[in-house]
């Protein structure tokens, strides 16, 4: 038990296995001999899932911190900004029907309740443009900085969509070359036990037993350590977040000059919604529903629908489709023993708002800081980790289920069903009545490190037009003339970005050309 920690054995090279092994290596110095050394295990066998193109603003940091150049990023990985997501036909279905989740925080957030002196006004301004500018910056096609602003500083916060297979393979370059990190290409075919039921070590076809002293399963869909090793549960969520099925395409531009939008668009479809996600060569495209309301058949029609309207019918009828199944839901526990499975082994929801990579950054930054230094903390410290991480996907889990159930849809049981109160977690049912007469705020999210701010939550809630109610006890803390003053200053600060940032394409194919400062 006094065994100290100095191997750590990655199963999976997928983006969960790389950013992991790049975020433990960077902080534990595994390019020097005396630092904690990494092995990562690719099977050549098994392909990564290949789709992830959408982040969350963590994402600079995650990647600033394990040393990765900015603009090598934009130049290596067909990076381009999102500053947040467009959320269409999700209220009414129809083609007016669209609001924000921008990434900025509301003008003068913390300061005073900026909720009851909106409302009255709701009808003349969207929340998200009264507290924000981003919506109308995205809405022009705005890049969130200018050439000049250093690497990884942003006048608007931003993230980034990327191509996600050549994310994979930067991250791997960067791991081996400059991180000290191991790589063995090879399938794993057996896990290797101790007399106390750790992991002793995982048995490769070609390269035999590779030994270690804590073990990440990085494996993806088939969770081959915590999931197939260790039988942990797998807990499905589909009763909650029906969608199960993914049809991703690569679209193309009409030509190199088209505008890159700087924001994913989420559209509601009959059984799911369509992201689309603009890279600088091509756009992402993919519609993830549901197989009990819709088939395969069925739904490929729609998304070809949605296609051709940018492109037409010629070059949508050339365009191949990927289908990938999914089980919406998470394990039981997610560090069993020596083993901690992170990423896709640990259990996936839709993107609906890209929150697996922030996921794994999280995960990796935790276990990073909080190294056990001998097994024998180990278990103190994966019982912390349990407990935090089982309250971060119910968090995702009530975030996500919050886009649907405000809906005025009744155009098919998808949107139908998703109403019903049987599939509505009773925390977010206890939210939504607390919500009714206090808008979101800090106290509904008390853990440092929530992914989804209450900001965020406001967003969506009255983005979808949800109404909180004034009350005497609220009235009596609302300063009108402090939040016109933010919603002022929030109205100045939208026209000076909208004439002076570029557009998305201009800055991007500045950055590929001239770098970004470095601080
Ligand atoms: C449709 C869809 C859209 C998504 N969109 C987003 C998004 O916009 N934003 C976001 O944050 N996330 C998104 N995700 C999730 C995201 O794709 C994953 O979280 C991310 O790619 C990490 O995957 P992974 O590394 O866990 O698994 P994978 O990419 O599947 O990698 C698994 C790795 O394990 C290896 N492996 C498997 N078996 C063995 C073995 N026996 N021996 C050795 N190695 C083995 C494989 O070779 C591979 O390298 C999406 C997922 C889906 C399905």
């Amino acid at each position: 038990m006094n065994k100290a920690i100095k191997k750590v054995v990655i199963v999976g090279g997928g983006t969960a296995g790389w950013l992991t092994a790049g975020v433990i290596a960077a902080e534990h110095n595994s390019a020097s001999e005396l630092g904690l050394q990494i092995t990562l295990i690719e099977s050549p066998e098994v392909k990564s899932i290949g789709v992830g193109e959408g982040t969350w603003p963590t994402m600079r940091e995650t990647l600033d911190k394990i040393g990765i150049d900015e603009t090598d990023l934009f130049r290596e990985c067909e990076a381009s900004f999102k500053q947040g997501s467009k959320l269409c036909k999700w209220v009414t279905g129809e083609d007016d029907d669209y609001y924000y989740h921008p990434f900025v925080l509301p003008q003068g957030y913390t300061k005073t309740d900026l909720i009851f002196p909106w409302q009255k006004h709701r009808e003349k301004i969207a929340f998200a443009d009264a507290v924000s500018y981003q919506g109308r910056i995205c809405e022009q096609g705005r890049a969130p900085k200018l050439i000049s602003t250093p690497q990884y500083a942003g006048i608007a916060n931003y993230a980034y969509h990327l191509d996600a297979v050549k994310l994979g393979h930067f991250l791997q370059k960067h791991c081996i070359e400059k991180l000290g990190v191991t790589h063995v290409v090879d399938h794993v075919t057996e896990i290797n036990s101790t007399d106390d039921g750790d992991i002793a070590s995982v048995t490769t076809k070609n390269n035999g037993a590779v030994v270690g002293d804590l073990f990440i399963d990085c494996s993806g869909l088939s969770s081959m350590l915590l999931g197939q090793h260790f039988n942990i549960p797998f807990i499905s969520k589909k009763h909650i977040l029906f969608n199960d099925t993914a049809l991703a395409v690569q679209v193309p531009y009409s030509d190199d000059h088209s505008p890159i939008a700087s924001h994913t668009i989420s559209t509601a479809q009959s059984s799911g919604w369509i992201w689309d996600i603009g890279l600088p060569s091509r756009r992402g495209v993919g519609y993830v529903y549901s197989s009990e309301h819709t088939n395969e058949v069925a739904a490929e029609v729609e998304l070809r629908d949605y296609i051709e309207a940018s492109i037409g019918k010629v070059e949508a009828d050339k365009l191949t489709v990927r289908k990938i199944n999914f089980n919406p839901g998470h394990r039981e526990k997610f560090w069993h023993k020596n083993c901690v499975a992170i990423g896709m082994s640990s259990g996936f929801l839709e993107p609906l708002e890209a929150s697996a990579l922030v996921l794994v950054e999280l995960a990796a930054a935790k276990i990073s800081r909080e190294m056990p230094a001998t097994r024998e903390t180990m278990d103190i410290v994966s019982k912390r980790y349990n407990k935090q991480f089982l309250y971060r996907w119910e968090r995702i889990i009530d975030f996500l289920k919050l886009h649907y159930i405000l809906t005025k849809r009744t155009d098919s049981n998808y949107w139908r069903d998703n109403c019903n109160p049987e599939t509505i977690p009773e925390s977010l049912q206890e939210l939504m009545a607390l919500w009714k007469h206090t808008p979101p705020g800090p106290q509904d999210f008390h853990h440092v490190e929530e992914i989804f701010p209450s900001s965020s939550w406001q967003y969506i809630l009255y983005g979808m037009g949800f109404e909180t109610q004034e009350s005497e006890l609220s009235r009596k803390f609302i300063n009108e003339e402090l939040a016109h003053q933010f919603f002022t200053e929030n109205e100045q600060l939208t026209q000076k970005y909208l004439s002076a940032l570029p557009s998305n394409r201009e800055l991007i194919d500045k950055i590929k050309q001239y770098g970004l400062h470095k601080i």
